[in-house]
């Protein structure tokens, strides 16, 4: 392999041509009803004790997704012991063949592109533009790791010995992972840890998040259908605390990865803490408390068009996105007139027109935290703008895009998963304060910093305790194998997803020494 990997190109949607086909293949999943139960040992689990629950529309309360049967704890036990036989033959597969594996997954994702997209928009309001992000990045997800799995992982390095020894360094699986993924990308993120986790000699009990399961049954039966035995990779859709009581203390699960809040992470880990046997491997990629920097020196009309992407684009539901810019007093009033007027032509409503920019947040405790969220500095006399109400919202659980004037990042007690920008000026002599407060905040997820002067943007960056800093540009949207993404501090433990280090913390190493 000469390393020639390309990421997917996905679809341009300015494009009519190429528009208008896609559309009408997502229509034709408009009506469709879902239906998924847990998967363990390959076979559909469906009793008269499973919790059962209709999924609707986040952005249309009458519209019926589809139905999930939830798995209870004793599914969790049997999902485990069959992972943990089956271990054993999944780690002796030759590492071609398990990343043959993800290569045909990420073919059926393509293949089925219109039916993913329609899942995305009508079980996660993702926008269409989001519904095509989240295939192309699960795609590349799957054959990042497929190929770096081949190059670094399918064959031993040998290592200089005296003579008559001979000495190799190789990476094997460690044995069963428990992947629980978040709901904001219910595509990309999930087979984002469970092909890192196959690939490199796991098996694997997939928990989705309980808002977007019905995405994740149709991921698993395409993992599948691509060649992973049934008995390697099992789907527990259910209550977290359910799931995790039942398995969490159990010295079997040798590895587990999150992606969620930070709170439970640090719930996860106190409870790995306390069991019995050996400490296992938790890699936790969690929230962010992320600012922009924005010095005078910068062009008022590119910082509004990256503000409006990093801040609102998907609701601003990505732990990725802007919460706090930070302005430099001189332009300060000239950017908040922009963002005023962009909040303004910004459409928000139903995610599945093509002209809709924002679409609903996830659920109504989401949209009830968000709104207390703003009243409460409306009350204050915060609220600097807010975009239209241009559509029937009231069907579903939209939150307007909102713009706040704060004075410090420290007023921010909580962190606020929507489309809501805070905004604070600052004079030139201040600029270390500001970095000290947003390092104070502990969360070290992006940074944004828009400067024409390359020795401030430097000395930002040098500062600023994150991890990963975009100069000049939005601060979402982070590509694999060309922006690894990941934070420190509260926003994570690391390695960076689709990075050149991820695939190595679910692996154990070895070496072999013998005498010849
Ligand atoms: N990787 C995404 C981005 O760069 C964010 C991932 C997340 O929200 O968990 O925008």
């Amino acid at each position: 392999e000469n390393g020639q990997r390309r990421n997917s190109q996905g679809y341009n949607l300015a494009v009519e041509f190429e528009r208008e086909p896609l559309l009408a293949d997502v229509q034709q999943f408009s009506k469709t009803h879902w239906s998924f139960e847990p998967i363990i040992n390959g076979k559909k689990v469906k009793e008269a004790t499973q919790e059962t629950h209709i999924i609707h529309s986040p952005y249309d309360h009458e519209q019926v997704v589809g139905e999930l049967h939830w798995a209870t704890a004793e599914h969790a036990k049997q999902a485990l012991e069959c992972a943990d036989q089956a271990w054993f033959e999944w780690n002796q597969t030759p590492v071609i063949e398990r990343a043959a594996c993800l290569d045909r997954t990420a073919d059926l994702l393509e293949q089925h592109t219109a039916e993913l997209i329609a899942l995305c928009t009508r079980e996660a309001g993702k926008t269409l533009q989001d519904g095509i992000d989240e295939i192309r990045e699960a795609v590349d997800f799957c054959r990042y790791y497929a190929q770096q799995a081949r190059q670094e992982m399918a064959s031993p390095t040998l290592l200089p010995g005296p003579t008559g020894e001979s000495n190799e360094h190789y990476y094997a699986g460690r044995g069963t992972f428990l992947c629980i993924s978040p709901w904001n990308f219910p595509l990309a993120i999930f087979l984002g840890q469970i092909s890192a986790a196959l690939v490199t000699g796991n098996c694997v009990l997939a928990k989705p998040a309980e808002q977007t399961s019905l995405i994740a049954g149709r991921t698993i039966e395409l993992m599948h259908e691509a060649g992973i035995p049934g008995n390697v990779l099992h789907f527990l859709p259910g209550a977290g605390a359910t799931i995790g009581d039942a398995l969490l203390s159990d010295e079997r699960l040798v590895g587990i990865v999150f992606t969620g809040s930070t709170a439970t992470a640090k719930h996860i880990n106190m409870t790995l803490a306390q069991r019995d046997g050996a400490i296992p491997t938790f890699i936790a990629e969690t929230g962010g408390q992320n600012a922009m920097i924005v010095d005078s020196t910068s062009l008022p009309e590119q910082v509004v068009a990256d503000v409006m992407d990093s801040a609102f684009s998907s609701a601003g539901q990505r732990c990725s996105a802007l919460r706090v810019l930070y302005v430099q007093d001189d332009i300060a009033d000239r950017v908040i007139e922009l963002i005023t007027g962009a909040l303004q032509r910004f459409v928000v409503g139903n995610p599945e027109l093509y002209a809709t920019d924002c679409g609903p947040v996830i659920d109504s405790r989401a949209q009830l935290g968000l709104l207390t969220h703003c009243e409460h500095w409306q009350a204050q006399g915060k609220l600097l703008a807010q975009a239209l109400n241009h559509d029937d919202l009231a069907k579903g659980f939209y939150v307007l895009p909102t713009m706040i004037a704060i004075d410090s990042i420290s007023e921010l007690k909580k962190e606020e998963f929507g489309p809501i920008l805070h905004i604070c000026r600052f004079e030139a002599d201040e600029l270390d304060q500001v970095i000290n407060d947003i390092n104070q905040t502990g969360y070290g997820l992006t940074l944004g910093i828009h400067s024409r002067n390359e020795v401030t943007a430097a000395y930002i960056e040098s500062r600023v305790r994150v991890g990963n800093c975009y100069v000049n540009r939005n601060q979402v949207g982070a590509v694999v194998g060309v922006q690894p993404f990941g934070g420190q501090g509260l926003s994570g433990t690391g390695p960076k997803a689709g990075g050149p280090n991820y695939l190595k913390r679910f692996a154990t190493e070895r070496v072999r020494t013998i005498n010849t």
